[in-house]
């Protein structure tokens, strides 16, 4: 997607503090952190959001919650929070499918 600010971030057009890699999915610090860590975990595929998911992006989207849960081990996290923010009245600015992983502790 030619005008997507997170597909811009996976094709390295802007930069970003990347975390976290793998086949399906990246990871990067928010750049507006909302707690002490902020992190986005966001699929390889433009997805927009969970309002558009099919059916076939189950894996794809369970990926994101895999990947945070192995970020917060790296990052020694002893409790977190995930959030999607779903639709422009669920607070959804960034229309490529990411998920919040926040902490207070790090
Ligand atoms: P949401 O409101 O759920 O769509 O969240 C979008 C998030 O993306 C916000 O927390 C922003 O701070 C973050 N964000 C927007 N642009 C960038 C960027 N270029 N690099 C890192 N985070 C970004
Ligand atoms: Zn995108």
């Amino acid at each position: 997607m030619d005008d997507c600010v997170f597909c811009k971030i996976l094709n390295k057009d802007i930069p970003a503090e990347f975390i976290y890699e793998d086949d399906t999915c990246v990871a990067f610090k928010d750049i507006n952190p909302k707690a002490e860590t902020h992190v986005l975990i966001i699929p390889r595929d433009h997805i927009s959001s969970v309002m558009d998911m099919e059916e076939k992006e189950i894996e794809t989207v369970g990926r994101l919650v895999f990947a945070a849960k192995k970020i917060a081990k790296k990052m020694n996290l002893s409790g977190y929070n995930l959030q999607f923010n779903v639709g422009k009245d669920g607070g959804q600015e960034v229309f490529h499918i990411h998920l919040h992983l926040m902490s207070k502790f790090s």
